[in-house]
C-alpha cells in the first residue's frame, strides 16, 4: 500500500451535528481554523427531528455568533402557542395543562437578553454549518469517517476513510475533539468507560397533520402528554409549529422493532379515528444517562453526545453540548495561540462533567416525575370514579413537571465549582435550582446580564479575550495594581482588555470592585483590588502551571 495522503489543522472535530459545527462556528467566530470531518453525505440527514427546544444560554452564544436572528426565522412562528398538554388522546379526555406562552407573547426573562426558541435540528444544524461556510476557516468534509487514532505528546494523528471514493488519508492535529454523537467511535478509540444507566427504549414516528382540527379544550398545545390505564404511553410535539408532528411511544425495556411495531395503530390511538396524516419515518432511539469517565485523554476532548447522554425530558441535551463548545471554544483557542496552557484541558473536565451530569440527573427525574400505572387504571372510567383520577393526575402532572417547563436554574446557573481555573472568593454558593436562577457574579459563575446605558448588554462585552471589569469609584481608583494586570497580561500575550462600568445597579449586582471574566463570560476572579501576585493569577486562569 503507497504513503496516504497527510492533511495539517490546528484542531479537527469530528462529528458534524449540532455540537461539531458550533464548535468550528467559535472557533471560526475567534479567527481559528479548523477541520470538520462527517460520516454522512451532509447535515441532519436523520430520520428522526430531535432536539427543537434551544435555550437561553444556547442562543445568547447564537446572539454571540450572529446568527440569532436567522434561528428565530427558521423556528417556529412567533405566535405558536408553547402548552403542554396533558390528555387520553386528542379525541379523549384533557387531564390538565401547562400554559407556556408563544415566542411573541413571552418577554425575554430579566436575567438574559434573550428569548429560548423552537428550532428543529433539521433546519438548526444546516444553519450552523451555513455560518461555518461562511466564515471560510474551516475544511469541512462529508462522507468522511474517522477510523482510528493515535497520539503522542506534540499530536493525535486520525486515519479517515471516505465512503463513496474509499480514499483513506491521515490528519495530523495539534487537537481532536469528539463531536460524533452517543456512539462515539473516538470515545472507544481512547478507551473512556461511558458510565451510567440505560433508561428504556423508544419508537418515535414523524409525522405530518395538514389539518389538525382540535375542540377548544385541546387546543393551543405545543406538547401533548397522552395518559392510559397503562401511565403515561406517548408524547406528541410539534416539530416545526406548522404540520410537521413527531409522535414518541415512551418506555419499553426491550429494544423496539420498527419493522414490525405497528406504529399507525398508536398514531390513531393518539390522533383519534379519521384525522389524515402521512407517516413520514419512524425511528428508534435509547433514553439513557450515562456519562464519559472522563472528557479529555491527552489532546483528544469529548463533546456534546459523545461525551454525555440524557433523556429528552427537559430539552438539555444539546443545550448541554453547546455549554461545552462555550467552555472548549476559548480553551483551544488559547491553547493553539500559545497563550494558554495545558491546565486548561484538564479544567475542561473539571467544569464540564458535572455540569453534564447535573443536567442529566434533572433529565432523569423530569421522566420519573411521569404519573405512574396505579394512579391511572381509572383514568377512561365514566363517572365520578374516572372523574377523580382525571383531575388527580392532571394536577398531579402539572406540578411534577413544572422543573421540565421552567429550567432558567439548568440553563443559566451551571458554575464551574471547584475549577482548578477559577480562583474561589470564599462566598458560599447560591442553591442550585432547576427552575429558579440567581444572578451571581461569584467566581465560576455566569457573569450577569445587566442592560448597559448605550442599550448593550454586559454579555456584549464578554467573547474574544479576558475582560476586566472595574466598577464605580474603580474608574477614579486606577492604581499600579490595576495597571498591572493589562501590562502583564500584554506581556505574555493574553487578550485583555479594561471595561469601566458607572452604573450603580451593575457595581451592585457584581459585588466587587474589579471583576475579571473569562472569554466564555464567566467570572473568573474577583476583589477589592488588585492582587500582589499578578502573574500567578493570571497564570492561574490561564492554565500555566508554575
Ligand atoms: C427524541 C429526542 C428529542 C430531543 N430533544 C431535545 C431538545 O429539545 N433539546 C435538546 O437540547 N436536546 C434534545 N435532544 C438531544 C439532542 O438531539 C442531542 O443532544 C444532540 O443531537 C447531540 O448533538 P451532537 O452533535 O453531540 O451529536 P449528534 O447529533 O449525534 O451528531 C454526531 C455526528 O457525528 C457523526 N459521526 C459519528 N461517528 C463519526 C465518525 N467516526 N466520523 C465522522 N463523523 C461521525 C454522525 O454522523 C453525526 O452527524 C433530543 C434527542 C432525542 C432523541
Amino acid at each position: 500500500m503507497g504513503k496516504l495522503e497527510h492533511v495539517e489543522t490546528p484542531v479537527l472535530i469530528v462529528g458534524g451535528g449540532p455540537v461539531g459545527f458550533a464548535l468550528a462556528l467559535d472557533l471560526a467566530w475567534r479567527g481559528q481554523r479548523s477541520m470538520l470531518v462527517e460520516r454522512e453525505a451532509g447535515t441532519a440527514l436523520g430520520l428522526l427531528a430531535k432536539a427543537t427546544g434551544l435555550h437561553e444560554r444556547t442562543i445568547e452564544m447564537c446572539r454571540r455568533w450572529g446568527i440569532a436572528g436567522r434561528v428565530q426565522a427558521a423556528g417556529f412562528p412567533q405566535d405558536f402557542p408553547g402548552d403542554s398538554v396533558y390528555a387520553t388522546s386528542l379525541d379523549g379526555y384533557v387531564l390538565g395543562r401547562s400554559a407556556i406562552p408563544s415566542t411573541s407573547e413571552r418577554e425575554a426573562p430579566a436575567e438574559t437578553p434573550v428569548k429560548r426558541l423552537r428550532c428543529p435540528q433539521y433546519e438548526f444544524d444546516p444553519l450552523l454549518a451555513r455560518a461555518v461556510a461562511e466564515r471560510s476557516l474551516t475544511d469541512v468534509r462529508y462522507g468522511a469517517a474517522v477510523e482510528s487514532l493515535e497520539q503522542d505528546a506534540d499530536g493525535v494523528t486520525v486515519t479517515i476513510a471516505e465512503a463513496d471514493t474509499g480514499r483513506r488519508y491521515t490528519c495530523r492535529a495539534e487537537y481532536v475533539v469528539a463531536c460524533d454523537g452517543a456512539g462515539s467511535t473516538l470515545r472507544r478509540t481512547v478507551g473512556v468507560p461511558f458510565e451510567g444507566e440505560m433508561l428504556d427504549f423508544s419508537l418515535s414516528a414523524m409525522i405530518r397533520i395538514p389539518a389538525l382540527d382540535l375542540p377548544k379544550e385541546l387546543q393551543g398545545g405545543e406538547r401533548y402528554i397522552l395518559i392510559g390505564p397503562e401511565g403515561a404511553w406517548a408524547v406528541l410535539v410539534s416539530v416545526d409549529g406548522r404540520e410537521i408532528w413527531r409522535l414518541t411511544v415512551v418506555g419499553s425495556q426491550e429494544r423496539l422493532n420498527p419493522a414490525t411495531f405497528d406504529m399507525d395503530v398508536q398514531i390513531r390511538r393518539a390522533l383519534g379515528e379519521g384525522v389524515p396524516y402521512e407517516r413520514r419515518s419512524v425511528a428508534p432511539w435509547r433514553r439513557s444517562q450515562c456519562a464519559a469517565a472522563t472528557f479529555r485523554v491527552g489532546r483528544v476532548l469529548l463533546a456534546g453526545d459523545s461525551a454525555h447522554t440524557m433523556s429528552p425530558t427537559g430539552g438539555h441535551g444539546l443545550n448541554t453540548g453547546i455549554g461545552d463548545v462555550s467552555d472548549l471554544g476559548w480553551m483551544l483557542t488559547a491553547l493553539v495561540e500559545g497563550w494558554g496552557g495545558e491546565g486548561l484541558l484538564h479544567a475542561y473536565d473539571l467544569e464540564r462533567r458535572p455540569v453534564a451530569i447535573r443536567n442529566a440527573t434533572s433529565a432523569t427525574a423530569n421522566y420519573h416525575g411521569q404519573v405512574s400505572r396505579n394512579e391511572c387504571k381509572h383514568v377512561l372510567d365514566p363517572g365520578s370514579v374516572g372523574q377523580d383520577a382525571r383531575e388527580h393526575i392532571g394536577k398531579r402532572l402539572v406540578d411534577s413537571l413544572a422543573s421540565e417547563w421552567y429550567t432558567l436554574g439548568i440553563d443559566l446557573g451551571f458554575r464551574y465549582e471547584g475549577s482548578p481555573i477559577i480562583v474561589p472568593d470564599g462566598t458560599p454558593p447560591p442553591p442550585d435550582d432547576p427552575t429558579n436562577y440567581l444572578p451571581t457574579a461569584r467566581p465560576g459563575h455566569r457573569a450577569p446580564h445587566a442592560w448597559l446605558a448605550d442599550g448593550r448588554s454586559t454579555l456584549d462585552l464578554f467573547g474574544r479575550g479576558f475582560v476586566l471589569l472595574r466598577f464605580g469609584a474603580a474608574t477614579e481608583q486606577t492604581g499600579p495594581a490595576d495597571d498591572q494586570l493589562q501590562r502583564e497580561a500584554e506581556r505574555i500575550g493574553m487578550p485583555l482588555s479594561v471595561v469601566d462600568i458607572a452604573e450603580p445597579e451593575i457595581a451592585q449586582a457584581y459585588e466587587q470592585r474589579l471583576v475579571l471574566v473569562r472569554p466564555d463570560g464567566h467570572v473568573a476572579w474577583r476583589d477589592s483590588q488588585a492582587p500582589e501576585d499578578v502573574p500567578g493569577l493570571l497564570d492561574t486562569i490561564r492554565g500555566v502551571s508554575r
